[in-house]
């Protein structure tokens, strides 16, 4: 008799995220009990990443974890590790289940077939399959929810192998993208954020536009807020600046890969614009919302990054200036024409290199939140509850912290925004109807 209670571990992007939503509600239709990430279960499902060797590993060390605090539970894997790595996987003890990114969405049928101790390692993957499996995912289980329109890449940066693990671009059509949000609206969650591999290539299957999307999800009903996870900076184009620019429901919100400032460089890493095509978007998205949060991932220590590069990225991430940055090592992926290129780069100097972004950073990111104290902005609390505190979004992305109070979970609240309250939070006064503000 297989037992009920099962606990989700994801790691990496939004994506997985989503998908583990997905499979958590499968799983609770199916009347089994969701625990948490730390409590004993008797199936543990986890979604791996393989975005560097240090997830790989990370990976593996929560599997041995798991397996010691809970060695009679079946341990099932999925996700893109799982997708490249299957074998080294299932070599670990306790796993039971390894399962590719195709096979995710079978996942919930498999443990529960499986019912009982034993072994089952499926690797299997085709682009075909992957095509027909795509449709099945979507989700979310807080105030905000994750839809997924689009999977898989096309392209070929030197260094990446999310294209082997989640094949060829394809998306969700828009009509079925509309029903989940109405689905997502109808739960009871306001906000969406639209993820993807490559979101911004939305329409290799079914020919529509990206920018098409965005106006037939705004039209729907019960959802107040959007963002769009990630986008490629050569997809960003004028349109959907401008469209985002005049939505009530698109956040002033963007996340934009730009890997690194130098353009030589980028060329190693077959991106596909220059730092002034960058630049230019950056430009573009602050003319029409000068107050927009811009994340932006950068790579430090790529194969033949010298310090004279390094410095024309350091220089240019201060010129732009962007809210926050997300900072990766590089890390040496097998199979990937980077781990041909000389010039590798010392990982003590990478490391430091880390540290110098994250110092900037820790600046920009600052002087953005900071900029914004005083002023009244819509926050949408979360129903997390961290030592007594909750926790909020405004539209342009800065967190906002208060103490607890149910009533205003899950709803938009004018907040004024006060000063900044360690490295990340601004603290908030709701504002009244009256128009007083009211310490919580
Ligand atoms: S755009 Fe480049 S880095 Fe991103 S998933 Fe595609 S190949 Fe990988």
């Amino acid at each position: 008799m297989l037992r009920r209670r099962v606990s989700f571990h994801t790691l990496g992007c939004k994506l997985n995220f989503s998908e583990s939503s997905t499979l958590a509600r499968q799983f609770a239709e199916g009347g089994f009990e969701r625990v948490a990430p730390t409590a004993e279960a008797d199936i543990c499902v986890i979604n791996s990443c393989s975005v560097t060797e240090h997830a790989d590993k990370k990976c593996r060390n929560l599997i041995r974890r798991l397996h010691r605090r809970n060695p009679e539970a079946i341990i099932a894997v999925t996700g893109c590790y799982a997708q490249l790595k299957p074998q080294e996987i299932a070599a670990i003890d306790g796993v039971d289940i390894v399962l590719s990114n195709n096979d995710k969405g079978d996942l919930y049928r498999r443990v529960v077939e499986l019912g009982a101790k034993g072994r089952q390692i499926v690797t299997s993957c085709t682009t075909e399959e992957l095509t027909r499996f795509f449709a099945a995912f979507s989700g979310g289980d807080r105030t905000r929810a994750f839809l997924k329109v689009q999977d898989g890449c096309d392209y070929c940066c030197s260094y990446c192998t999310i294209h082997y693990a989640r094949g060829a671009s394809r998306n969700l059509p828009i009509a079925e993208a509309v029903a989940e949000a109405r689905r997502i609206a109808e739960a009871g969650q306001r906000e969406i954020v639209i993820t993807g591999v490559n979101t911004g290539d939305f329409g290799r299957t079914t020919g529509e536009r990206f920018i098409d999307l965005l106006r037939a999800l705004d039209a729907v009903e019960g959802i107040e807020r959007y963002r769009i996870s990630s986008i490629e900076p050569n997809l960003l184009t004028d349109e959907i600046i401008d469209f985002c620019a005049s939505s009530t429901k698109f956040q002033h919100h963007f996340h934009i890969p730009l890997q690194s400032g130098s353009d030589r460089i980028l060329g190693l890493m077959r991106r596909r614009y220059t730092t002034a095509r960058f630049a230019d978007r950056i430009a573009a998205v602050r003319r029409r919302m000068p107050d927009a949060f811009i994340g932006i991932d950068v790579i430090v220590g790529f194969p033949g990054e010298t310090e004279a590069d390094f410095r024309t990225t350091y220089d240019f991430l201060t010129g732009i200036a962007p809210a926050f940055l997300h900072i990766f090592p590089f890390s040496e992926r097998p199979g990937t024409p980077a781990v041909d290129l000389p010039g590798k780069v010392q990982a003590s100097v990478a490391s430091e290199r880390v540290k110098r972004l994250e110092a900037l950073c820790d600046r920009l990111h600052g002087d953005f939140c900071r900029r914004t104290e005083g002023t009244e902005s819509a926050v949408l609390f979360e129903s997390t509850m961290r030592g007594g505190m909750m926790f909020g979004f405004t539209g342009n992305y800065i967190r906002v912290k208060a103490p607890y109070e149910r009533a205003f979970i899950n709803r938009i609240c004018r907040v004024r925004l006060g000063a900044m309250d360690g490295m990340h939070d601004l603290a908030g006064e709701i504002v009244r109807d009256n128009g007083e503000t009211e310490r919580l």
